[in-house]
């Protein structure tokens, strides 16, 4: 009842708005009521009320009402549901107390001597389950053709129907009088068709109409569309939304959407009509109108899986309603309750799976204490060639904090490219390593591990007193007293000889750290005591590495580095199984990227301060576009890209081509080439993320730059300036969009990482912003990360569940449970 009460009174709010004149909805009050009455009394269980309901419903004429007893009428109509309502909660009170013992006086007079079971009797009207298993093909009108392409967008069934929410509405809800239309906004009117005829303007088979009101006529035509002309006929009265155009001086609707009047409910106008993602060869009308059939029908039936204290606690909408309100809203206010609630269990069922499998590797093996040897440290930090800075030792101390504990650390580790967390990441790894344990430190990417292996051997060397090279790249340091420390690095070209020493190596203790590529998490990696592991980029890096990298060895201590600034809220809830620390402060001296965004026509110009830059001895990076496809097409782009510029515009100088394609050995090559100075521009695909160190480099021109987040751009520029020239990033747009514009206007004046984050989850939708090699997390239909309130929200309701019913064990927490199996179906597995 309440809920109909709330459409009851939205309805006679907007009608007392518009002046009581019977236009709030279409069809007037009366047959809205007279379609209300049914679904408001199914809450009624006392057969008096019942039939006083009926009797009023049944005596309401607001149409035959004079003007000046409407807004009175209205009145009467919202006590009277009001007071129904009041009677419905004494009844459910009374069906909550105890059948047997004391009689509850206050309710005895109310409490009817007939009962509707309405638990049961709505258990019995809820279709199985697997009626949301339902296949589209049930449909009627839903052939295979249709079927294939609907499972284009990822919908087989009725649950991905409901769950296929609109990208937008247009509202038509405003209807008007013909005389008062006016060329320009989207305008609905009630109409009679006085003629129809099919029509060829321009030679396109078309069909016209005539319509018209008690206050004129106006024209409607649907070009390319001759088959109206059997649909529509004269004398019928139709509903009419769409833009008005000034023709010749007339009013004409074009291609207007219609429907008849006497539909039982206006699905495609006179209403908020939800405008759906489609696919080659479906059709907008067709399956609105299949949406509102699967809506209709099976959205009731829904179960509300949510405790009732947060749906209180959080004002949220039913989910059968909410569901219902985002496809086909009663107004506007009721779809954003209806997104507020489903973005909610968006991110709490997000919340709920991190923290469950938070809990489920904390508490499955204690975790070895690594206790921090404080004159090595002292020794390591005095080492280097430069002092720590505030926030890097902050880091260090928050990491070194963790690694004492026996509960495995999961630490996020965040800070800019070039803020120093590899530094952070060989200290902690050091006390490990002193302590006993062996350390992995794994890459996204050969390139990396190989850059990751040097900087780390470097910073040993510093501190060693000795130091030997043996076998198959590894390395021995005297810097533990009583022992060799001895590190390797392991990589896909390996040979397999050397890679297979490697391992058994590892496996019986002989290296105390390996640095290399996800190669360290494969099945044949088998560590003998490993302590600590460090993932560095983060996003290269799902949920299921960093799983199977805690599998190995006894729960060791876990360091996750992103250079990819998140905000924090987002980055406790996408990783909300990591605790986060976060270098927000560069080295002093750093400079800043002198950023240009160049208009289409500059790239001549740009060419030429690339030219100058190499006859100062410096050198170029060349980003290619980014192209979707895949990576064969990519490296195919880039090579006619490389091609040209080699033969047409830098033809006197020495360019290196780096995609995704080539071999180890040959991505190794270019980039030695380039880093040794032998290659004056380095031509690279966006994929290969130029993730390296060459501080000659000062100058780095993005193609396509519209095409990438604004993070994105800020990590590729990060590539230049690492030296201590001025260095320059050049952006080129061919045809950007309105928000590229504003994003590349943006990124032109930030130099800071988390500003530009900010402005990408703004700018752009989370899809976008973590791409989608962002794996094991569901994907986000209704919530935008920038919903900082609701992810607030479902962060604490998820934490204060967790530590009241951690295995959702309580009865009233079972549909709960399912669901989130249903989601994240491991989940089963953690508990
Ligand atoms: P990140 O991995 O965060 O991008 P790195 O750890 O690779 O950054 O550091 C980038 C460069 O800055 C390295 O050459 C490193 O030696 C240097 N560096 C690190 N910390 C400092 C510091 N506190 N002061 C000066 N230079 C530093
Ligand atoms: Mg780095």
């Amino acid at each position: 009842m309440s809920q109909s009460l709330e459409k009851l009174k939205a309805v006679i709010s907007l009608e007392k708005k518009k002046g009581c004149l019977d236009t709030a909805v279409i069809g007037g009050l009366d047959k809205f009521l007279a379609n209300w009455a049914p679904e408001a009394s199914a809450g009624i269980a006392n057969r008096t009320q019942l039939s006083r309901f009926n009797q009023f419903i049944g005596a309401f004429n607001y149409a035959g009402s004079p003007a000046a007893a409407r807004p009175a009428a209205l009145d009467r109509l919202i006590e009277f549901a009001e007071e129904l309502e009041a009677a419905a909660k004494v009844t459910v009170a009374s069906k909550l107390s105890p059948e047997s013992g004391e009689p509850d006086f206050t309710v005895a007079e109310s409490a009817p001597k007939y009962r509707r079971k309405p638990v049961s009797a709505k258990k019995a009207a809820t279709p199985p389950v697997s009626s949301l298993e339902l296949p589209v093909t049930a449909f009627k009108g839903v052939s295979d053709a249709t079927a294939a392409k609907l499972k284009k967008l990822g919908i087989e069934n009725v649950r991905d129907l409901l769950y296929h929410f609109p990208a937008r509405h247009v509202d038509y809800s405003h209807t008007a009088r013909i005389s008062s239309l006016s060329p320009g906004p989207d305008q609905t009117i009630v109409a009679n068709v006085w003629e129809v005829r099919p029509t060829t303007p321009g030679g396109r088979r078309s069909t016209e109409a005539i319509l018209g009101d008690e206050t004129g006529n106006i024209r409607a035509l649907w070009f390319n569309n001759p088959y109206l002309a059997r649909q529509i006929k004269n004398g019928d009265r139709l509903v009419i939304s769409g833009r008005v155009s000034a023709w010749k001086g007339m009013l004409v609707f074009e291609s207007p959407e219609w429907e008849k009047l006497e539909e039982k409910e206006l699905v495609h106008t006179g209403r908020l009509v939800p405008v759906y993602p489609l696919t080659a060869g479906l059709y907008p009308r067709a399956l609105r109108k299949l949406m509102k059939e699967v809506v209709d029908g099976f959205a009731p039936a829904l179960e509300d899986y949510l405790p009732a204290d947060i749906k209180e606690r959080r004002r949220l909408a039913d989910l059968p309603q909410s569901v219902a309100q985002a496809h086909f809203p009663a107004h506007e206010p009721s779809y954003n309750a209806a997104r507020m609630r489903l973005a909610f269990d968006e991110l709490f069922f997000l919340q709920l799976g991190v923290l469950a499998r938070k809990r489920a590797w904390q508490h499955s093996q204690p975790a070895a204490s690594i206790t921090a040897d404080q004159a090595l440290l002292t020794r390591f930090v005095d080492s280097l060639p430069f002092k720590l800075t505030g926030a890097q030792r902050r880091s260090l101390d928050e990491i070194l904090a963790d690694l004492k504990r026996t509960e495995a650390m999961s630490r996020l580790l965040q800070g800019e490219v070039g803020s120093g967390k590899t530094v952070v990441a060989t200290a902690a790894i050091l006390m490990a390593v002193n302590a006993g344990f062996q350390a992995a430190f794994m890459a996204p990417t050969e390139i990396l591990a190989e850059q990751h292996f040097c900087s780390v051997t470097a910073m040993l060397d510093r501190l060693a007193v000795q130091k030997q090279q043996g076998e198959h790249s590894v390395s021995y340091f005297g810097i533990v007293s009583d022992r060799p420390l001895t590190v390797a690095l392991l990589i896909g070209d390996a040979k397999e000889s050397g890679k297979s020493a490697v391992r058994d190596l590892v496996r019986n203790g002989g290296i105390d750290l390996i640095i290399g590529t996800h190669a360290l998490i494969q099945k044949s990696m088998k560590f003998k005591r490993l302590g600590m592991a460090v993932i560095d980029e983060q996003h290269r890096f799902g949920v299921e590495q960093r799983q199977s990298l805690r599998q190995k060895g006894s729960n060791p201590h876990i360091l996750v580095m992103t250079a990819t600034p998140i905000p924090r809220t987002l980055a406790l809830t996408l990783y909300g199984d990591l605790d986060l620390s976060v270098i927000d402060e560069l080295p002093p001296g750093r400079q800043i990227i002198k950023t240009r965004w160049l208009k289409p026509e500059q790239r001549g110009s740009a060419y030429a301060f690339i030219k100058k830059q190499l006859a100062m001895k410096q050198q170029a990076f060349i980003v290619c576009p980014l192209v979707e496809e895949s990576e064969a097409v990519q490296a195919r782009a880039a090579t006619a890209q490389y091609e040209n510029l080699k033969m047409e515009v830098f033809p006197e100088y020495r360019l290196g081509l780096l995609h995704g394609r080539l071999t180890a050995a040959e991505k190794d090559s270019v980039m030695g080439a380039f880093k040794d100075g032998k290659l004056d521009i380095l031509v690279s695909t966006p994929v290969i993320e130029v993730g390296i160190d060459v501080p000659n480099a000062t100058v780095m021109l993005i193609e396509s730059a519209d095409r990438f987040g604004l993070s994105q751009l800020h990590q590729f520029r990060g590539r230049v300036g690492r030296g201590s020239e001025q260095s320059y990033c050049m952006l080129l747009a061919e045809n950007p969009s309105e928000i590229a514009n504003a994003r590349l206007g943006v990124i032109e004046k930030t130099q800071d990482g988390f500003i530009l984050a900010e402005e990408d989850l703004k700018l752009r939708g989370p899809g976008e912003f973590f791409g989608t090699r962002q794996s094991g997390l569901p994907d986000l239909k209704m919530a935008k990360l920038s919903d900082v309130p609701i992810l607030e929200m479902a962060r604490e309701e998820a934490t204060r569940l967790f530590a009241e019913d951690p295995k959702l064990q309580k009865p009233e927490h079972r549909a709960l449970y399912k669901e989130l199996i249903r989601i994240w179906p491991q989940t089963g597995e953690w508990s």
